[in-house]
């Protein structure tokens, strides 16, 4: 982010701490602009990073059975409410000839979740990615996730988990596939 983007975080806070009735001048407040703004940078961090970047670097690899790494944990903004949202995403695909390092597909998880999300969106997101950008035969994504726009506001209901998940390719058209998929990457347990 730059300077000027701070700075204008910066104001925002200043504005929202007067409108709610607050001092921002008071002794506890007096960093708290510059606090959030530093926050805000890092919580934003993925609108300023492509994520297909980490999928740029591949091994060409004949192998041609199902990848999957499990329990990826994220950090999220829902960008309804600007409140966290956090869990685990759950990554898998078929390769088309091309083989990432797992910690890539992290990577991945990551700079999508580092901007305002809705879960749906996000969990298409990397399914997407992995399709189009290494050529794979099928990706499947389940993200799992507790969102505090729900657990202290609104309908408060703490412990209540949101599942989304994404089929692409051989993960969408062969039930077979797809239920291998779904029973590796939910470890067996039922969603
Ligand atoms: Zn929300």
């Amino acid at each position: 982010m730059t300077e000027e983007q701070m700075k204008e975080i910066e104001q925002a806070v200043i504005t929202i701490l007067k409108a709610v009735g607050e001092d921002p001048n008071r002794e506890g407040l007096k960093q708290t602009p510059a606090r959030v703004a530093a926050m805000y940078e890092e919580l934003f961090s993925g609108l300023t990073e492509d994520p297909a970047k980490h999928l740029d670097v591949y091994f060409t690899e004949q192998y041609d059975e199902m990848v999957i790494l499990r329990d990826i944990p994220f950090y999220s903004m829902c960008e309804h409410h600007l409140l966290p949202f956090m869990g685990k995403a759950h990554v898998a695909y078929l390769p088309g000839g091309k083989v990432v390092g797992l910690s890539k597909l992290a990577r991945v998880v990551e700079a999508y979740a580092r901007r305002p999300q809705v879960q749906e969106r996000l969990t298409g997101q990397i399914a997407d990615l992995i399709m189009g950008h290494i050529g794979a035969r099928g990706a499947a994504v389940i993200v799992e996730a507790n969102h505090t726009c729900m657990t202290i506001r609104g309908i408060k209901k703490p412990g209540s988990v949101m599942v989304t998940s994404a089929m692409r390719g051989l993960f969408r058209s062969n039930l077979a596939t797809r239920t291998e998929a779904i029973n590796l990457l939910t470890g067996g347990r039922t969603l």
